[in-house]
């Protein structure tokens, strides 16, 4: 346990007072200290009872009903699909053209089941041809009966980048986890849109795939929009959102369970730290902590709780007006410390020490190390032979 928190609880004060003073402050690059009680819990999602199944959180676009099939999908142009519903599962139908949820969405993860004709008829990019498509068609996830394919097999000849598993056109999978045609298999796939300045792509898009729990994507940063026989190049998405489509190839495959949850950029991540940090953002996020904890100082006292508090403002910004009520707050205690004597002053030995605790935090991150308290403090302990 934590042996700051301790000796807090033991002088009496509140541990939560503490909790930026434990784990290296903050920084340029983070705006929150190793181990910060500060710092916002996630929420909280239930997990569902089964993998493959929507957790609490998630957006559920088909569930088996007759219901969700009408009320979510539609075709290219808004209107009612010609695909079929089917003992729960949605059939793609020949000429009817992609199946497009009505909602639209941007940085997500999917999941989605679907199942090649159990009938294995044509051969290559003829044989249970679909595709799971985000961002309103612009990005190919391939859906294929690529059970049993070999370039080198003439019986059923296929390019690899076309593979299920495969970003079509730019990346084949990392190996081919597909199930025989007629049985179910499982998408889960993790998509982020690629992020443009003006016209000027910053970050391309990626995508992470799991085939039937198998990685076949691994972060694979797309191109540009994917494409049959042509080279693609980055371009800016029409819209930060877009549909989630099923490709209509003109073979019978069908889907099921489809559910997506919506994520966040991967790159608005810019104060937690990593390469990704944005010192001004950090800066800031750091600022609105301090002033958030300062609010909860009582100025007018200068007891150890007001110290920890002070101190735990200062690891956030050192600027003023927290840097004024430091200097008061601590030079208050400072005159009380100067004036303790025998068994008062044994008395504090736990309060005393926790706030040495606190500067040692604080000094080995290069806070502080010249307020005269904190040396105060340590002499004392040093005098008394407080470890
Ligand atoms: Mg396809």
């Amino acid at each position: 346990m934590k042996k700051l928190m301790i000796s807090a609880a033991m002088a009496g004060i509140s541990a939560v007072a503490l909790a930026g003073l434990y784990g290296d402050t903050p920084n340029a690059l983070h705006a929150w200290a190793v181990h910060d009680m500060n710092r916002p819990n996630p929420a909280k999602v239930t997990p569902a009872d089964k993998p493959g199944q929507p957790p609490s959180d998630a957006i559920v676009l088909f569930d088996g009903t007759q219901k969700s099939f009408e009320e979510n999908w539609v075709d290219g142009k808004g209107n009612k699909t010609k695909w079929k519903f089917v003992d729960g599962t949605m059939e793609s139908v020949r000429s009817a053209g992609n199946i497009c949820s009505r909602r639209e969405f941007g940085d997500v993860q999917l999941h989605v089941e679907w199942q090649a004709p159990v009938k294995v008829q044509g051969y290559g990019q003829g044989r249970g041809n679909s595709g799971v498509f985000v961002l309103g068609g612009m990005y190919e996830v391939q859906v294929l009966d690529s059970y049993e394919t070999n370039p080198a097999d003439m019986k059923n000849p296929n390019y690899a980048d076309g593979q299920a598993g495969a970003v079509y056109g730019q990346n084949p999978p990392l190996v081919n986890p597909t199930r025989k045609p007629g049985e179910w298999q499982a998408y889960d796939i993790v998509f982020h849109q690629p992020v443009f300045e003006g016209n000027k792509c910053v970050h391309p898009g990626s995508l992470t795939v799991f085939l039937n729990g198998v990685l076949v994507q691994d972060h694979w940063e797309v191109e540009g929009p994917t494409w049959h026989m042509r080279r693609t190049r980055q371009e800016k998405p029409r819209s930060t959102k877009g549909s989630i489509q099923f490709q209509d190839h003109g073979n019978p495959v069908h889907f099921r369970n489809v559910w997506v949850r919506e994520i966040p950029s991967r790159w608005a991540n810019t104060t937690h730290g990593t390469y990704l940090a944005n010192e001004k953002d950090v800066a800031a996020q750091r600022r609105a902590t301090a002033e958030k904890l300062f609010a909860k100082i009582d100025k007018s006292k200068c007891d150890a709780q007001q110290v920890h508090q002070i101190l735990e403002v200062m690891s956030y910004c050192g600027e003023e007006p927290f840097l004024g009520a430091a200097k008061n707050i601590c030079g208050g205690y400072l005159r009380k410390l100067e004036s303790w004597k025998g068994s008062e002053l044994d008395g504090r030995k736990n309060e005393i020490r926790s706030i040495r605790g606190a500067y040692d935090t604080l000094n080995r991150n290069g806070i502080a190390k010249d307020c005269p308290l904190n040396a105060k403090v340590r002499e004392t302990c040093k005098a008394k032979g407080w470890r």
